[in-house]
């Protein structure tokens, strides 16, 4: 009412269409961007409890013996990557279904839909980032963002009991297993 009073009355017809497009789009973001986050967190608490846990079994084993062999501290890089042998990715996928089987009769159908594409996007660009990381002369090298989030990785790879997080870093904060590049042998 208020609004309509400095508006004129189209202005006030458009800001009513406008606004419900505006509060659909933020509720999708905000549903893709905490689809991500928890995607995020779920990889690093599983990279941290499972695959470096003599609990984790099968997967702890493969993740060790491949993964952390291929690239240990005097070769944190190669030509192509190495990690079609013993990957473990897809068991992320157990939990993944699990927890999205939940949200397919607790969202509704669009935001259901949204968090599916967020949760795509988001396991791909773990994969994505993994592999980045461990292949000589990647792209992304030019970018000092890219070489921060990489040597904190490698971080991970010459002290195993640090830096679970693949993209974000700020969980193994929380976690209290951060592990800063200049920490020190
Ligand atoms: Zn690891
Ligand atoms: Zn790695």
């Amino acid at each position: 009412m208020v609004l309509n009073w400095f508006l004129k009355p189209e202005e006030a017809l458009m800001l009513q269409t406008v606004s419900p497009l505006i509060l659909k789009l933020s509720l999708f973001l905000v549903t893709a961007v905490a689809t991500h986050l928890i995607m995020s967190f779920g990889q690093t608490l599983l990279h941290y409890k499972v695959a470096h846990h003599p609990i984790g079994g099968k997967l702890f084993r493969n993740h060790i013996n491949f993964h952390h062999t291929h690239y240990a501290d005097d070769h944190l890089v190669s030509r192509t990557y190495l990690g079609h042998e013993g990957n473990i990715t897809p068991y992320f996928f157990i939990p993944v279904f699990l927890v999205g089987g939940c949200a397919y009769f607790l969202l509704p159908l669009n935001l259901f839909v949204v968090m599916v594409i967020a949760s795509a996007a988001s396991f791909y660009a773990h994969v994505f980032f993994d592999k980045e990381y461990h292949v000589d002369g990647s792209w992304l090298q030019r970018f000092a963002w890219f070489r921060r989030q990489q040597e904190l990785h490698f971080v991970h790879h010459r002290h195993a009991n640090s830096n679970f997080g693949v993209i974000h870093f700020f969980w193994d904060r929380i976690l209290g297993t951060y592990r800063r590049p200049d920490a020190g042998a």
